[in-house]
């Protein structure tokens, strides 16, 4: 195996086309419903809010999509991003086994969301969109989706969770140095705001209250479109440029992962990682491929929810998709991964979890903070909270090959800097973080909201 730390294509070796998981699927995903009617739906009522060229990739089950030349551009100015061996971490831990990581960190709002906010500005540039809607949580995406539409002239308005909008200012101000605007949500700017502080002045806000203020507004003006970040088969599509592009320097590297892990709030980074290799483990050439997907135990997804139709908002403005889900009125602990606390995932995950394709772990904050500084003092990068949650689990896959003698190789999808998260580290460094288990009853009360369909 090459002794080489950082493996890197030439500008020129970009992919030119995203990967398509829905071509290779042993059975299709089930359909997404209306949230009104409870029917399949259609690409007209997707139309008031995405251009129709992602309504047609959200179905598409061409298996290779090409990326357009002016979104290729545009990703130049970060990618190809770079596959390092983690020669220091692997000697910190005392281990046999192999480590890898993909860093997404060098983007210009420090993660992989760009992959898709880029994408989705493109699309709806050429459609004529002249306004954008959103909703962030801790405000990465509403960073990443604010460069995107700086790139393409696009206005764009961001709901940001209320008690993230408070607690964390720098995001925010990255949004309105790329040009958005950003409130904090609930707002009074849409009736589901105004409604939500009627009853509670005081309400912190949740990722769900935020898509369904950002859908209204979305619906209520012209020309105005609506963008997510995250779950939807577009989202993961346009993210699995950097799984092609690991797969291409694995093979540099002359290895393959026995394990890839990756941290899951809606799925997409770690599935833009892993999709190109589970295509190995559906078509049966590399069937031990391990694949595990990392959430907070605070908000527990797919290791507690059932799998089940649910809203993907909390007003049932967004579409009913089949997923695992905490239910749609989950209002998360306040854990500093923000990035991890929506109550459903993307349905391509749940499918794969499903069919046994992918397993999926928990853990809780303060160990994955300790991971993260372990990982900060061997390979210097301070990581994202969110993506300390799988590098806890690599430390731990690491140790297990210590004890078993084995060298596996392990990957991890390395989602973005914490650079933007300092307080976070801090109130760890300090002692003063706390860990929250969500309570079994809090998802059974949750779900008996589920909505009822056929
Ligand atoms: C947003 C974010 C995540 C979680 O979102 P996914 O759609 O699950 O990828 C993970 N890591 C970082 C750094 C993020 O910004």
């Amino acid at each position: 195996m090459d002794k080489r730390t950082k493996f890197t294509l030439d500008e020129k070796e970009m992919p030119t086309h995203w990967y398509n998981i829905q071509a290779d699927l042993p059975k299709p995903l089930p359909p997404g419903l209306h949230p009104g009617t409870g029917k399949p739906l259609t690409p007209d009522d997707l139309a008031p809010l995405f251009p129709m060229e992602l309504i047609k990739q959200e179905v598409s089950t061409e298996r290779w999509i090409e990326i357009p030349d002016e979104v290729r551009d545009i990703y130049r100015l970060w990618r190809p991003t770079t596959l390092f061996r983690a020669h220091r971490l692997e000697k910190a831990l005392d281990t046999p086994a192999k480590i890898f990581y993909k860093y997404e960190g060098t983007s210009p709002p420090g993660s992989h969301k760009p992959n898709t906010a880029v994408a989705q500005a493109y699309y709806n540039k050429q459609e004529g969109t002249k306004r954008i809607t959103t909703e962030t949580g801790a405000g990465q995406w509403g960073s990443a989706l604010s460069f995107g539409c700086a790139c393409f002239g696009i206005e764009l308005k961001v709901y940001m969770v209320a008690i993230s909008y408070h607690q964390k200012p720098y995001r925010r101000i990255m949004m309105e140095t790329w040009g958005a605007k950003c409130v904090p949500s609930p707002s009074p700017d849409t009736k589901t705001g105004r409604d939500m502080l009627a009853k509670d002045p005081e309400c912190p806000g949740s990722l769900g209250l935020a898509i369904s203020e950002a859908v209204e507004d979305c619906v209520t003006h012209e020309n105005t479109k609506y963008s997510l970040g995250s779950v939807l088969n577009h989202v993961l599509l346009h993210q699995t440029i950097n799984g092609i592009e690991t797969k291409k320097l694995m093979e540099q590297a002359d290895a393959y992962p026995d394990i890839i892990v990756g941290c899951i709030g809606g799925g997409s980074n770690f599935a833009g990682l892993f999709l190109p290799f589970v295509k190995d483990k559906i078509d049966g050439t590399k069937p031990d491929l391990r694949i595990i997907n990392v959430e907070p135990a605070s908000c527990p997804t797919v290791t507690k929810g059932p799998y089940a139709y649910d809203f993907g908002d909390s007003a049932k403005l967004a579409p009913i998709v089949k997923m695992y889900t905490l239910g749609h009125g989950f209002i998360p602990p306040p854990v500093h991964a923000g990035g991890l606390r929506y109550h459903g995932m993307a349905p391509i995950i749940c499918h794969l979890h499903q069919l046994g394709f992918v397993e999926a772990r928990a853990e809780h904050q303060i160990a994955t903070f300790k991971a993260g500084v372990t990982f900060a003092r061997a390979e210097g990068i301070i990581s994202a909270p969110e993506t300390n949650h799988c590098i806890k689990v690599a430390i731990d896959e690491a140790l297990k090959c210590r004890e078993s003698g084995e060298a596996k190789t392990i990957l991890i999808a390395h989602s973005g800097h914490g650079h933007v998260d300092m307080a976070a580290y801090d109130a760890y460094l300090s002692g003063k973080l706390i860990d929250y288990e969500y309570p079994k009853e809090m998802v059974e009360a949750a779900l008996s909201e589920l909505p009822k369909v056929g």
